[in-house]
């Protein structure tokens, strides 16, 4: 099971309607429909993952088979995060001044019918050379830049020369400090992850490897050998998850998916809240929801199971992290703080923190 059955998985996809409806015969008096919804959202459903698909009420299902509700969703925004335009050169994103998103891959393992860039995802998006080319010239020539965020698609699909390749070149830029790998590729692909990959990746300057693991059912024996083959070489690991209704909006199932992810060596880093994206409103919970979600892991799990919350400002504003609120109440100089049971505790604070706690909120303009 080395290099040859990854690529099998991807060439025995799921890529249309008609083997959508082959494969799951249930859905074949919706094919009209989904049709309709793959001619705007592509389908591609790797076979390692449709082979886990069970039928509608698992939570793979609602991640990856197309539904109405996507092209029944005119509002929210194509590019909500505004990517695309705040993009010095194709394929950059510089929105943080010490560090860019840079897409370098335009295939993904299977399409999220929720993700942020399913305007791009299986659609006339260019990664080539010469964008790849233009993207490490910008990032050589802005010294600012101390982090690069590879992304896509997900580069983990590119030829392995190709991925040292890119490595190698970003590597050799005096001002970089670390490079990133965002990738669903571990959960969804895992065969993908091999010893020989593993190795090359280890070789590069402090490389983070931030993977997508978004429901407990898809940490398998496939997925912890993965994780493990990383994580031997010595890849920090970590997990950006995003926050589903139908799917993962539950305290319950995301302590274990936090659990799980750490007995694999992956620590949690954001659980995303959905963005303004069109097509995928059927998705999106309440921020209570979330909320509760990070109070309950502070209380029934480790410490280091809870992510950031964050949600990503519409218009490209950048992430901001939201947290349940501890302060009950300001008395005089003590703060009442509720624990982790819901009890309040005084806690004194000294003279010099009194005016942060007192002050009336600042007048900043809002945009
Ligand atoms: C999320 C993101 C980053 C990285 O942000 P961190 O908070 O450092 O993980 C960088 N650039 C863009 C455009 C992003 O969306
Ligand atoms: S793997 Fe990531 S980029 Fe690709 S479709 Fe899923 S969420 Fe989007």
């Amino acid at each position: 099971m080395e290099s040859g059955s990854w690529k099998k998985q991807l060439r025995s996809g799921i890529s249309n309607a008609g083997e959508l409806c082959t494969a799951f015969p249930q859905l074949a008096p919706k094919r009209a429909m989904i049709e309709e919804v793959t001619a705007t959202y592509p389908v591609f459903i790797n076979s390692y993952i449709a082979g886990m698909l069970k039928g509608p009420s698992d939570p793979l299902w609602r991640q990856f088979i197309p539904d109405n509700a996507e092209i029944d969703d005119t509002g929210g925004m194509v590019d909500p995060l505004a990517e695309d335009s705040t993009s010095p050169v194709p394929n950059i994103t510089h929105r943080y001044p010490n560090r860019v998103l840079f897409l370098v891959s335009n295939r993904c393992a299977v399409h999220c019918r929720f993700c942020t860039r399913k305007r791009k995802i299986g659609r006339s998006f260019e990664v080539t050379a010469a964008t790849i080319t233009q993207g490490i010239d910008y990032i050589s020539r802005s010294p600012q830049v101390r982090d690069v965020l590879l992304s896509g698609g997900d580069p983990l699909l590119l030829p392995t020369d190709q991925i040292a390749d890119i490595l190698g070149r970003l590597s050799e830029i005096r001002h970089v400090d670390i490079i990133r790998i965002g990738t669903r590729v571990p959960g969804v692909l895992p065969d993908r992850i091999t010893a020989g990959l593993a190795r090359m990746l280890a070789s590069f300057k402090p490389l983070y490897i931030n993977t997508h693991f978004n429901h407990p059912v898809e940490i398998t024996p496939q997925s912890r050998r993965a994780c493990a083959l990383l994580a031997d070489v010595g890849i920090p690991l970590g997990c950006q998850t995003v926050l589903l209704k139908g799917v993962n909006d539950s305290a319950d199932i995301m302590c274990r998916l936090m659990e799980g992810l750490l007995s694999m060596r992956v620590r949690p880093y954001y659980l995303h809240h959905m963005d303004y994206t069109r097509g995928t409103a059927h998705f999106r919970t309440s921020l209570s929801a979330g909320l509760d979600i990070i109070r309950e892991l502070r209380c029934h799990a480790s410490g280091m199971s809870v992510p950031h919350y964050v949600i990503d400002l519409p218009g490209g504003g950048g992430k901001v992290p939201l947290t349940p609120d501890y302060i009950h109440a300001v008395d005089g100089n003590a703060l009442l703080l509720k624990n982790f049971q819901g009890k309040l505790f005084r806690y004194d604070i000294e003279a010099q923190d009194a005016e942060t706690f007192s002050a009336p909120l600042a007048h900043t303009p809002v945009i």
